[in-house]
């Protein structure tokens, strides 16, 4: 299985090289050449496997430059980190099935990508004895997914900046309390924006990049999606009679990261009807589903922050499959969009986005009520995010066909939305217990280029 570049800049590269290459050279995104399908004795085959064994089939048809026998080790060793026996069980309240994505270590679906993620980096770079030192920006969630991806890893080390004092109370002590060697937490005096951009210059300083092996943890790493791929064929099979039954995902969305898994399962041949993009009140991708507008708006904070985002970096991979696998014409759209703000689509790309995906913007007022009516129904807590994908579910009911709500985080871990729609305190689970007690490492600095790149030269591998 070879991959390319959404840009058609590249020769095509193995998976290990996609893997470690992260975005392509040429600053589009990597894609397998080819999407393997599934036939229905295939399908038929992996019904009932345990989520371990049916990740490695998965995972297999698009890496073959790793010997098997440790891919199924480093699988394995991943989802070991998880308090589920099923790692993402699915259960069913007021008529829709929750895939609930939070059994791992910081209680977001990210965990899902990034526990194999790092195993993955610290396996590859042994073999090619080389170091690596991650460096990324996090407003939350990604941050203590990635620190808990690679902590204690030989050969990483990693530097998450963070906005000082911005984030949730947990979502920081769950970065500052890892106290292993190697990961550095940056508290930066300033926004997520600034973090992000400091990150973006040091990343564009090439000699910088390359003197300190810097690697990147973003969403745009293929294997992050790849990993995501497995849970929609899981949960598919523990809702569904037969392979005849077409399902609907509700996924909320940011960066269109975990919703584009659910759209290369699709395409690999996992018989979903549609998938449901729930959105925030920052709703491009909303407006692009259902009327063809993609154009930037400006990001306003709401209750589920993780997809507070506008330009989703992962789109880009989509809009490959959308324009027919046509570089050039992925291209040219980007660099309208960089010139005007805004992107155009045919009739009949409009009939095949419809075909794909349907959308719903779910508003501040929208998620509380669902949190709240959700939970005096069925007595069942959804987190802010994922009451955006069950209030767009909701709104959606088809007769008989069955609704999976992908639940992106525990509730515990965005208590105050939580407490404000139900004025109950989440119950939290035994990963938290005690954090605000527990040491915490930490270094505070000036949002100032020079202060962070000094402090990473002090600290590098
Ligand atoms: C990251 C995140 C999302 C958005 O996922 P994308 O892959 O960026 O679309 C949704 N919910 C939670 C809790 C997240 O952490």
């Amino acid at each position: 299985m070879k991959y390319i570049s959404t840009r058609g800049g590249i020769e095509p590269i193995s998976f290990t090289e996609a893997v470690m290459m992260g975005l392509a050279t040429d600053g589009g995104l990597l894609l397998p050449e080819t999407v393997p399908s599934v036939d229905l004795s295939t399908l038929e085959s992996w019904k009932d496997m345990p989520y371990r064994e049916l990740a490695f089939r998965v995972i297999s048809l698009f890496c073959d430059d790793i010997p098997p026998h440790d891919l199924k080790l480093l699988i394995n060793r991943s989802y070991d980190s998880f308090d589920h026996r099923e790692i993402t069980p699915v259960v069913t309240h007021g008529g829709v099935h929750i895939l609930e994505l939070f059994h791992g270590p910081t209680l977001a679906f990210k965990d899902v990508a990034l526990q194999l993620l790092g195993n993955l980096f610290e396996y590859l770079l042994k073999k090619q004895g080389k170091k690596m030192n991650i460096v990324g920006a996090t407003s939350g969630d990604t941050g203590s997914a990635a620190i808990c991806g690679v902590r204690g890893k030989e050969n990483i080390a990693i530097f998450i900046l963070h906005p000082h004092g911005k984030t949730s109370p947990v979502q920081a002590l769950q970065m500052t309390t890892v106290l292993d060697d190697n990961v550095h937490n940056i508290a930066v005096k300033g926004t997520f924006d600034d973090c992000q951009n400091m990150v973006k210059a040091l990343f564009n300083d090439l000699r910088f990049k390359e003197e300190f092996s810097l690697g990147a943890v973003n969403s745009i790493n293929w294997a992050r999606v790849l990993a995501q791929v497995v849970y929609y064929f899981y949960a598919y099979f523990r809702v569904t009679k037969g392979l005849d039954e077409e399902v609907i995902f509700s996924v909320p969305t940011g960066n269109f990261g975990d919703i584009f898994a659910g759209y290369v399962a699709r395409r690999m041949g996992l018989p979903v009807r549609r998938l449901l993009l729930a959105t925030n009140e920052n709703n491009i991708l909303t407006r692009f589903v259902n009327h063809g507008d993609y154009s930037l708006g400006r990001v306003v904070p709401t209750l589920s922050p993780s997809m507070d985002i506008q330009v989703a970096s992962n789109f880009e991979r989509y809009l490959f499959y959308l324009f027919g696998e046509n570089t050039k014409r992925v291209r040219e759209a980007f660099a309208r969009f960089a010139e005007t703000g805004r992107m155009e689509f045919t009739e009949q790309e409009r009939e095949t986005v419809a075909a794909d995906f349907l959308s719903r913007s779910v508003n501040r007022q929208e998620t509380l009520d669902t949190i709240s009516s959700f939970f005096q129904e069925t007595g069942y807590l959804l987190d802010p995010h994922t009451a955006v994908g069950v209030k767009a579910a909701l709104d959606h009911v088809e007769d008989g066909r069955p609704l999976i709500c992908l639940a992106t985080a525990h509730p515990a871990k965005f208590d105050e939305a939580v407490v404000t729609a139900t004025g109950r305190e989440p119950e939290r689970p035994a990963s938290l217990a005690g954090i605000e007690d527990l040491p915490t490492r930490c270094d505070i600095v000036e949002a100032d280029i020079a202060a962070v790149r000094a402090f990473i030269q002090r600290h590098a591998l």
